[in-house]
């Protein structure tokens, strides 16, 4: 019998299968903050457990690992970019950023991705599967006690599409947030999606303190879908109609990226249709100068970033640009699991 994935359980599922085993109901928190709080990774280390107790829990279930593959430095701006090994043996990255406010982490949720955006390096390298709750986590306390202190926000912006594993980052969402455990609030929480249009309508309706972040890219529908395949699936349309409820619904604003590439999206025109775009939500747009991968020949002029956000800011738009964070240790997501080269490296 396969073992139960203990750290991908709720304290409710928990307290539920130890009380159908005919253990009292408090050992499942205790268990919990063994788990989330002061973060064990053998069940022999709960020490106020009986030992008949652990010997149950040894049998029936598992405390899912990471293993650090690679560990990369930045020299610039203390990035630190982590390749981890999976149970299975695929790999997901995981990049740890210093700002000055807080150490925040961006973590991946699938191994791959399918939407196939084509600036992408997550994309490029094809989709193997969704993550767990617990390898979504285990990204954030693995980081944590390698760099030996607690992070102040989440992004949901490494490999992988959110919103195409719904029900594992929700379940990763509370289990973060939970005040028996790890306790941060989902407002230091940003969910960056590439626009499933059905699943920010069912987010929003959850009502959650996080931060939406939307890849929008372009504001034509025909670029759009050529550089990102979901568009052709659901368009700009429909996506400012489920942004505007999702601000309506929660009252929480909204964040469009908009990585800017040469040639692509980054002129005038496309300046002043976006600002047109939003004109009057309540957003905010983030400017990412492109990162390069290998397989395409895009790339950004820092100038035309600050003109396009200059032009943006003329016309009512609140817009940043995002400071490139471990460009020296290739911390665009994708591009080192890519790189692995063994099991979920070359998919596709
Ligand atoms: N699938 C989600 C989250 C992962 S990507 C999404 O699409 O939002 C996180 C962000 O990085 C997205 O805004 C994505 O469009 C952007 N991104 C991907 N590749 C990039 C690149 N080469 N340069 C700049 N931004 C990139």
């Amino acid at each position: 019998m396969e073992k139960t994935d203990i750290l991908s359980l709720s304290l409710e599922e928990l307290e539920q299968l130890l009380i159908s085993a005919g253990e009292k109901k408090f050992r499942a928190k205790q268990i919990f903050q063994w788990l989330h709080v002061k973060r064990v990774m053998d069940f022999d280390q709960m020490t106020d457990i009986s030992v008949q107790l652990r010997q149950f829990l040894k049998e029936n279930f598992c405390i899912n690992g990471l293993f650090m593959q690679k560990r990369l430095e930045s020299a610039i701006d203390n990035t630190v970019k982590y390749l981890y090994r999976l149970s299975d043996g695929n790999f997901v990255e995981t990049v740890l950023m210093d700002y000055n406010y807080g150490k925040s982490i961006c973590v991946s949720t699938q191994v791959g991705c399918k939407m196939g955006c084509n600036f992408c390096a997550s994309a490029i390298a094809g989709f193997v599967r969704s993550l767990e709750p617990s390898e979504i986590l285990m990204q954030i306390y693995e980081t944590e006690r390698d760099a030996g202190t607690r992070v102040s926000g989440v992004v949901l912006m490494g490999i992988g599409e959110p919103l195409d594993n719904f029900d594992n980052v929700l379940k990763f969402l509370s289990l973060l947030s939970d005040k028996n455990g790890n306790n941060l609030s989902l407002r230091h929480v940003s969910l960056s999606t590439c626009g499933i249009v059905p699943r920010i309508y069912k987010l929003a309706d959850m009502k959650l303190q996080l931060t939406l972040s939307v890849s929008l890219h372009s504001p034509y529908d025909d670029k759009r879908s050529e550089i990102m395949p979901v568009n052709r699936t659901y368009n700009i349309d429909e996506l400012m109609k489920a942004c505007r409820y999702y601000i309506d619904t929660t009252g929480r604003r909204v964040t469009f990226e908009y990585a800017v590439i040469d040639g692509v999206n980054s002129s005038d025109k496309d300046a002043d249709r976006l600002a047109a775009l939003l004109r009057g939500m309540n957003c905010h747009v983030n400017l990412i100068p492109v990162n390069r991968v290998k397989e395409r020949n895009y790339k950004t002029a820092r100038s035309g970033v600050a003109d396009f956000a200059k032009r943006l800011g003329q016309r009512g738009i609140n817009a940043t640009v995002r400071r490139t964070l471990g460009s020296d240790i290739e911390a665009a997501c994708g591009q080192l699991r890519r790189d692995a080269g063994s099991k979920g490296g070359q998919d596709n």
